[in-house]
């Protein structure tokens, strides 16, 4: 993954000023998938990472909602299944829980009881890194079936919120491809 990459990518990410509410600045990352190159360099940089045989997980899990749609393409590519963490009341069968706050209230993700085994070596994928918290309660949703969360990895990391280095410290290591101030 070079800085020619890097550019690249970076340059197919739409910024929105004030979405979803005043003062945020939405990082869209729909012009990365809908360009069939651009989308191909984007998992290829993943992929190239988790094919090592060291860091080549058991099962990949993504999270609600833009992590599915990366997720499941690493997974595919890796040869391993994918699970999906999803916002509450979506999942049909049995599920285990996990609540986190946010800013104003909370918000609880869900996985299936059977979607991973005890041991299974995760990785865990979403779009963005913000507070962290959303990737946090992943990987506690997956500890709690007794999965090992190998390493959290997603296209964009916001650094100045401190999610990352809150993840890191929480023994998590973390890939991400772009940063935003
Ligand atoms: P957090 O839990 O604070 O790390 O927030 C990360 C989650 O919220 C991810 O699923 C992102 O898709 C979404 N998110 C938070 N902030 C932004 C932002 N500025 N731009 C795009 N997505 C965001």
């Amino acid at each position: 993954y070079n800085t020619s990459v890097n550019h690249y990518l970076r340059d197919h990410i739409r910024t929105v000023q004030d979405w979803p509410a005043p003062g945020v600045a939405f990082r869209d990352i729909t012009p990365l998938l809908q360009d069939a190159k651009v989308f191909r360099v984007l998992i290829d940089a993943f992929v190239h990472r988790y094919m090592d045989p060291a860091l080549r997980p058991d099962v990949v899990a993504g999270l609600d909602a833009r992590g599915f749609i990366i997720g499941s393409v690493i997974a595919y590519e890796l040869g391993v299944g994918f699970v999906p963490i999803r916002k509450r009341g979506k999942l049909p069968f049995t599920t285990v829980e996990e609540t986190y706050e946010l800013e104003y209230g909370s918000a609880t993700v869900e996985v299936h009881v059977d979607a991973v085994k005890a041991g299974d070596r995760v990785l865990l994928i979403d779009d963005l890194i913000a507070t962290g918290g959303t990737m946090m309660a992943g990987k506690k949703l997956l500890e709690k079936l007794g999965a090992v969360v190998m390493e959290g990895a997603a296209i964009v990391d916001l650094p100045e919120l401190g999610g990352s280095a809150k993840l890191h410290s929480s023994g998590l290591p973390l890939f991400t491809l772009i940063d935003f101030e």
